[in-house]
């Protein structure tokens, strides 16, 4: 018997703004579900991305090691690659960042912030930040874009229903933030 397509959400470095838009699918989650064989999200207790997806929605942009280092086994693993939601696409807010050098912003976001508290200080438990934070497509091949901050919930359902049944979308990404 022919499985279900492989279907995965994964968050980099966004807000979890566009995962709570695609909760807001309500009903449809559950049509969702027999449609798809959901192998890995942040809604889910699995460790490892495994091999063999073949959609995967990507929330956020690439801010620190960590992301890179995931978003790099998502696309080798990942038949399909959508960028969902404008941090992913452009970068977004999380690429406002780009604006200030990386120890300015560490400074800033955590050891200040710890002083503040009476924490003794540093920032030994957050992923290397790296440089610049980057798009998606500037590290992997992306090869579908849903742009909006969030996308909405038809918005969503549309286009995993559109990529369900391989129809073609406009693959063109907005160039902010590079
Ligand atoms: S696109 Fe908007 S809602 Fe989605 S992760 Fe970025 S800031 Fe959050």
């Amino acid at each position: 018997m022919k499985r279900k397509p492989w279907f995965a959400t994964a968050w980099l470095g966004g807000c979890s703004g566009c995962h709570m838009s695609f909760l807001d699918l309500d009903e449809r989650l559950i049509e969702l579900a027999g449609l798809v064989d959901i192998r890995y999200s942040p809604f889910l207790d699995v460790k490892e991305f495994p091999e063999g997806v073949d959609i995967t929605l990507v929330e956020g942009a690439v801010a620190n090691e960590d992301h890179l280092r995931d978003l790099l086994t998502i696309r080798a693993r990942t038949r399909i690659l959508a960028a969902l939601g404008d941090c992913a696409v452009t970068g977004n807010v999380t690429a406002m960042r780009n604006l200030f050098q990386v120890e300015d912003v560490l400074g800033r976001a955590y050891r200040e912030c710890d002083v503040a508290r009476g924490v003794p200080g540093g920032n030994g438990n957050v992923p290397k930040l790296l440089d610049r934070v980057l798009r998606v497509q500037d590290v992997v091949a992306v090869d579908r874009f849903l742009p909006g901050c969030p996308p909405s919930a038809n918005a969503i359902f549309e286009f995993v229903m559109d990529a369900l049944a391989g129809r073609a979308r406009p693959a063109k990404a907005a160039r902010f933030g590079s």
